[in-house]
């Protein structure tokens, strides 16, 4: 029987858990062991180095990273290790938008520094000027003859012009450090945001989504409010790439894309999961909702019709097939993917263009 308060770890299958945890995957221990079998056998048999780059790319591939799956296969098997490379840099740049975090921050950082030391100098310099005008003041009282008071004055006149010309020189440098934070800032804003987006559609990418599921659901779990996970796949779109090629496939993964984030709002996060494959989490939400904004969602890229711009041809309509999932206390994220994704299979093999509510978690014994 299922106890309220035993619940299970919600990370227990997947393998790792902590944002803070660069093995950030939401496959099953088993299935990524399977992945990474399959990865390094297939590097032996094509007589390829076995360097983590190489790893990576072949460990993406068989994950089924459309991407990587596409530029791989249109070698038809006789991929080298430069081809591979090619591959690496083209798609794979997540890791070079990393490095550039890293670069944008360690510039951040020495220019934090700067800014500090100019402080620091400017209050030394203060501290300065104020011993002098007790000496000053001191010398005052001790003096003789009215020129030894004119020198003094001379002096007190000579430092505070130097005071003054230090503190304009330090605001000028304060002006232009603070600027160039500034800037680094708003880089450093935007290559995290390129990290974070897929490229065609605009959406949240896969690491996004990740990252969001691992938000959502802890969140979920801190406040006891429900969550819904959405998996969306158009409906033979292989058909109609093949019908109508890959550039106007792509159009239409940008008009899907756009009507789901125009029909989800606030605190909802649409992501690109796959090929032509959507995620789409809505926090704080029980499942009779998340199947309105489901059926709303299906019912509006059913109601598109996509003309091709330059030939004004009509392609017709194209459909989704969605599954809806709650999230349930104390269940593995892998566990509510796949929940969400036997839905979905369900619902196309129910006919397609619908929306399917996926079956409860299994009961703990
Ligand atoms: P189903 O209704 O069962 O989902 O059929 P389907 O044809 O949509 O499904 P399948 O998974 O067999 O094919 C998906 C196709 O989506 C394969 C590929 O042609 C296309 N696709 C995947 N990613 C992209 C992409 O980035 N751009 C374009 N143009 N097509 C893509
Ligand atoms: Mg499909
Ligand atoms: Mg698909």
């Amino acid at each position: 029987m299922n106890k309220p308060t035993d619940k299970k770890d919600p990370n227990a299958k997947t393998v790792a858990t902590d944002i803070s945890m660069p093995f950030m995957y939401s496959e099953s221990l088993e299935k990524v062991q399977e992945i990474a079998v399959n990865a390094l056998e297939r590097i032996e048999v094509l007589g390829l180095r076995p360097v983590p780059e190489m790893y990576e790319l072949w460990y993406r591939y068989f994950q089924g990273d459309v991407e990587i799956v596409r530029a791989i296969e249109a070698f038809h098997g006789k991929i080298d290790e430069i081809a591979c490379h090619q591959i690496y840099r083209r798609y794979m740049n997540e890791a070079v938008r990393d490095e550039a975090v890293k670069k944008i921050s360690d510039q951040m950082q020495s220019a934090i520094a700067e800014l500090a030391s100019m402080v620091s100098t400017a209050k030394s310099a203060t501290t300065e000027y104020g011993e002098n005008l007790s000496d000053v003041s001191q010398q005052i009282g001790s003096a003789s003859s009215l020129e030894d008071l004119g020198a003094i004055v001379s002096a007190i006149v000579a430092d505070t012009r130097k005071m003054v010309e230090k503190n304009q020189e330090l605001e000028v440098q304060l002006g232009n450090s603070s600027q160039q934070v500034t800037e680094l800032r708003n880089n450093l804003d935007t290559v995290k945001k390129e990290a974070m987006t897929d490229g065609l559609t605009g959406l949240l990418n896969r690491k996004a989504f990740d990252q969001q599921m691992l938000d959502c659901v802890s969140e979920s779990e801190k406040t006891e409010t429900p969550m819904v996970l959405m998996l969306l796949d158009i409906d033979f779109f292989k058909k109609f790439n093949d019908t109508y090629g890959h550039q106007v496939g792509d159009q239409v993964l940008r008009l899907v894309a756009r009507t789901l984030t125009d029909n989800v709002k606030g605190r909802d996060f649409a992501a690109r999961y796959g090929g032509e494959e959507f995620a789409i989490i809505l926090p704080d939400t029980p499942v009779s909702a998340g199947l309105r904004v489901a059926e709303i969602l299906r019912k509006s890229v059913e109601s598109k019709e996509v003309i091709n711009k330059a030939s004004n041809e009509n392609m017709g309509r194209i459909t989704l097939s969605i599954g809806v999932a709650e999230y349930t206390p104390g269940e593995p994220i892998a566990d509510l993917i796949e929940r969400a994704d036997k839905a979905l299979y369900d619902a196309k093999r129910a006919g397609r263009n619908r929306v399917i509510e996926a079956a409860s978690a299994p009961r703990e014994e």
